[in-house]
């Protein structure tokens, strides 16, 4: 969409992506978030805006871009989110304008949301999004590993565990579904599919001027 490679060195700049990690809780979404981000140097959490108050410890343009109420309804009515949601009276929302100028400088982004945040997302920017589900090895295993969080009751538990049923219900809407099985194994794997995408013809916006030098 009116990408154009440009005059620099960089011969191989490309396009960055929207990376989105999906799964009910308990199968390893986090943790595979966590472990990217460490990992990777070329990929970064998704930052987005909201109305609520920074709690202790969050900083601006980390945790979220904090903005008030009117700033979020000017950015409702400028069309720069992606999708937005009120959650127990506030706001949220991804910012398309700040994703938008990273993604042309070959900035990857990671997502970590469920299937109707994907569904939007998808629905917006198809060309740079790629959608991955993490599913768990057995129904049984995500009830132990949603039981090893001591501190929850068993109603929380039963909550969880259908939650997780209709999260897992939508797998069908992904380019790519992992079992995890083993942490690092799904991580190897995670960190194959994005490589892969990284190598994508389209995305790789610096092919153009590179191969005219090859042909010369
Ligand atoms: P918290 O205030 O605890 O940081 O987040 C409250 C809720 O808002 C969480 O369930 C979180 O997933 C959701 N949330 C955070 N950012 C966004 C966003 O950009 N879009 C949507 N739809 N929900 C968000």
């Amino acid at each position: 969409m009116g990408d154009s490679s440009d005059t620099t060195a960089d011969q191989l700049h490309r396009r960055g992506l929207m990376f989105i990690l999906s799964s009910p809780s308990g199968a390893g979404k986090t943790t595979l978030s966590r472990m990217l981000l460490a990992k990777d140097p070329e990929i970064r959490l998704s930052v987005s805006a909201t109305t609520r108050p920074p709690r202790p410890g969050e900083v601006d343009g980390k945790h979220y871009h904090f903005v008030s109420p009117e700033r979020f309804q000017a950015m409702i009515d400028e069309d720069d989110f992606y999708e937005w949601a009120e959650v127990f009276g506030h706001r949220y929302g991804t910012p398309k304008g700040m994703i938008r100028a990273g993604l042309k400088q070959g900035q990857d982004f990671l997502f970590d949301i469920d299937w109707q945040g994907t569904q939007q997302l998808y629905q917006k920017d198809q060309q740079d999004v790629v959608r991955v589900f993490i599913l768990p090895p057995s129904i049984d295993e995500l009830h132990r590993r949603l039981h090893s969080r001591a501190t929850d009751s068993a109603e929380v538990i039963a909550a969880r565990m259908e939650r997780a049923r209709a999260e897992i219900s939508h797998w069908d809407g992904y380019d790519y579904v992992i079992i995890n099985d083993d942490i690092e194994v799904c991580f190897d794997k995670v960190r194959a599919i994005l490589e892969a995408e990284r190598m994508k013809r389209a995305r790789q916006t610096g092919l153009i001027p590179f191969v005219r030098g090859l042909m010369v």
